[in-house]
């Protein structure tokens, strides 16, 4: 069992806690490692979206 800081009203809270006890939002295990995660799939979807967008204009020039 470890300890995590609860993102939004920043105590410490057990990982293994559904939700904090002192505001009550949802606490989701390995909350950093899913985030950075998500950051990297975000930006390989706007490269995605760019290049796409890119291929959309030369092609109607
Ligand atoms: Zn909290």
């Amino acid at each position: 069992m470890a300890m995590i800081q609860c993102p939004e009203c920043k105590k410490q809270v057990s990982n293994e806690a559904d939700k904090c006890p002192n505001c009550g939002i949802p606490i989701k295990r390995g909350l950093l490692g899913k985030a950075g995660t998500e950051r990297v799939i975000n930006v390989g979807c706007l490269v995605i979206l760019l290049v796409l967008v890119a291929i959309g204009i030369l092609t109607c020039l």
